[in-house]
């Protein structure tokens, strides 16, 4: 190792729990490795993101907010050198190397350091942008379900499975009723919220095999395996009634909604995902039609 460490840790900040957390170790334990996450400015580490300073030290035993001390003396660590990983708005980490011998690192040292975390926080940022751009090509980003491209690409595998062990699939296509009229009279943000608290809902009263999505503004698709065609209008109207008691939340008042749906089953109408759905979306509109707030299975429609 360039800056003759026997060691190396990378932490890097998680959102999700606030916390740093090692995502790569060199030369170290497993034990090392698995040591709970640590909050921004405790230990030596934490301190270091926090305040975006490097730190290095002879002996980490001389250091008095050192939180591991016992894992290091279990590891033989002695002197650590760590440096923040910063990007041009904050710092999201740091990479730390350690040595076996109490013996301090040189200022050539921190410069590799520094130039190797500069490579790593560019790494780390790639490594981000893509899962924030694979994130926002599969779901929803308002309600947070599937899209129609990946609801079309689960129905393509979910049907070349049920096709494969001979069961029935079902599509429920969900479209709000009267939607235009909600947003007319609370506005569009509200109109968003009651998209979520819909999706919410519904996720809540769905199995965990069953995949949901968003179809376009206010239609929703279920894709139910293991479902025929009769079982899933059931599931359906079970929905339908459902959202029809739920209080949804107007400006300062409880706001009753209902939906339509329309129902088609695979392989009962056909193999063909956009056949499919389009029966289904075909059985909805029949839905509205006849009086909105019911539910109808496309062999009515022949
Ligand atoms: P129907 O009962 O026939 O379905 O009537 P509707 O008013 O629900 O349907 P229409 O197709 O006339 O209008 C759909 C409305 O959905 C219009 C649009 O403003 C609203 N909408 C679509 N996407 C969004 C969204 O992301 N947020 C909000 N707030 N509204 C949306
Ligand atoms: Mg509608
Ligand atoms: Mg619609």
């Amino acid at each position: 190792m360039l800056t003759r460490a026997e060691a190396a840790t990378i932490r890097v900040f998680d959102i999700n729990t606030g916390k740093l957390k090692i995502v790569k170790g060199f030369g170290v334990s497993s034990g090392f490795l698995s040591q709970p996450p640590i909050r921004l400015g405790e230990g030596i580490t934490g301190r270091v993101v926090l305040e975006g300073k490097p730190f290095s030290t002879d002996d980490v035993m001389k250091v008095p907010y050192c939180v591991h001390k016992e894992l290091a003396r279990l590891e033989g660590i002695r002197a650590i050198m760590s440096v923040p990983l910063k990007t041009r708005e904050d710092t999201i980490g740091c990479i730390t190397v350690y040595r076996k011998k109490a013996e301090s690192f040189a200022e050539h040292d921190l410069l590799l350091l520094s130039i190797f975390a500069s490579e790593v926080v560019e790494a780390v940022e790639k490594t981000r942008l893509i899962e924030e751009l694979k994130k926002q090509a599969t779901f929803d980003l308002l309600t947070g379900v599937y899209n129609k491209n990946t609801l079309i690409r689960e129905l393509d595998s979910k049907m070349r499975l049920a096709l494969r062990h001979g069961y029935d699939t079902s599509i429920i296509f969900i479209d709000i009723d009267n939607f235009k009229n909600f947003n007319d009279t609370y506005g569009h943000l509200l109109g968003d919220k009651l998209l979520c608290d819909l999706v919410r809902v519904l996720k809540l009263h769905c199995r965990k095999t069953d995949v949901i999505g968003r179809f376009g503004g206010e239609e929703f698709v279920v894709i139910a395996p293991h479902t025929d065609k009769n079982e899933a209008l059931i599931f359906a109207n079970k929905l339908r009634e459902i959202v029809c008691h739920h209080k949804f939340a107007g400006k300062d008042n409880d706001v009753d909604i209902t939906i339509s749906a329309g129902v088609s089953s695979i392989p009962e109408d056909g193999l063909d995902v956009t056949d499919i759905l389009k029966k289904a979306d075909d059985a909805m509109y029949r839905s509205k039609l006849e009086g909105k707030n019911r539910v109808t299975v496309w062999a009515d429609e022949k």
